[in-house]
Formats: C-alpha cells, structure tokens, sequence
C-alpha cells in the first residue's frame, strides 16, 4: 500500500492509529467516525492513498466501485437497510473536506435532514 506520510487514515489503514472496524476487503475499509454526526457513521475509505473522489474515479474507477460496494456492505452489517441511509464525499475547501484521503461517509439510523438548506 501506498502510505502518505501525515495522512491519518493512511495511518489508520496500517493500523498505526486505532479505529473501530466495521467492514474491510482487500481494497477497502470502514470504521467508525470519531465524531458520529448520526447513530450510524461509518467512514469508507480506499486502503491505497488518493487524495479525493475526483482523482480516484480517474485514476482508478474500479477501486471507486470496490469501495463503494464496501459502503454498501457496512450499511447492511449496520442494519441499515430498512429505514435506508445516505453515502456522500466532501470534495475540496467548499465541501469542508478535512482529510485528503478521499472518503465516503456512510449515515444513517434515524431520518436524516436535508443536505443544504434551500436557496430560495
Ligand atoms: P470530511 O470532513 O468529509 O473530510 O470527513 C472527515 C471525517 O473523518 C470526519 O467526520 C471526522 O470526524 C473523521 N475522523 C477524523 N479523524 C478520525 C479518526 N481518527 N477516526 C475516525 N474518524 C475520524
Ligand atoms: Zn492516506
């Protein structure tokens, strides 16, 4: 694996930093976000180091869908199938990405509010 020195989840990934395991492949992993922004957070993440979805899916769209399907997989072991949930990507300054290791964030496990207030 590629790890980027200073990068927490590529330190997470080599188990250098602790995490809460809730799903892994050989490409993928979710754990669980430190700071749950609902009763199910699930942070998704390539095992390799790229910076963001917009670089990923270029360079490698089929790691794009394994971690995806990895999303997907901590959702049902999360048993959040039924009532649904939601999978975004902050991408850059505007979306507030903090991490510059591209990761999807899986949310659910109650009604969820709206992504952005209206505009008008
Ligand atoms: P973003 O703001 O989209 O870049 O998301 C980064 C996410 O990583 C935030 O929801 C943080 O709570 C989460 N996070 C940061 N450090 C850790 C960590 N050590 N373990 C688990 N989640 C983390
Ligand atoms: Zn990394």
């Amino acid at each position: 694996m590629n790890k980027e020195p200073d990068c927490i989840f590529c330190s997470i990934i080599a188990g250098d930093i602790p995490s809460t395991e809730v799903a892994t492949s050989e490409h993928a992993y979710a754990f669980r976000d430190l700071h749950p922004a609902a009763p199910s957070h699930i942070v998704v993440v390539p095992k390799r180091h790229h910076p963001n979805v917009n670089e990923l899916s270029h360079t490698d769209p089929e790691l794009t869908g394994h971690v995806v399907a990895l999303a997907a997989e901590a959702a049902t072991k999360d048993g959040l199938d039924a009532d649904g949930w939601r999978l975004l990507t902050n991408t850059g300054e505007h979306a507030g990405q903090t991490v510059q290791h591209v990761h999807f964030h899986v949310l659910g496990g109650e009604r969820l509010g709206p992504l952005n207030a209206p505009r008008n």
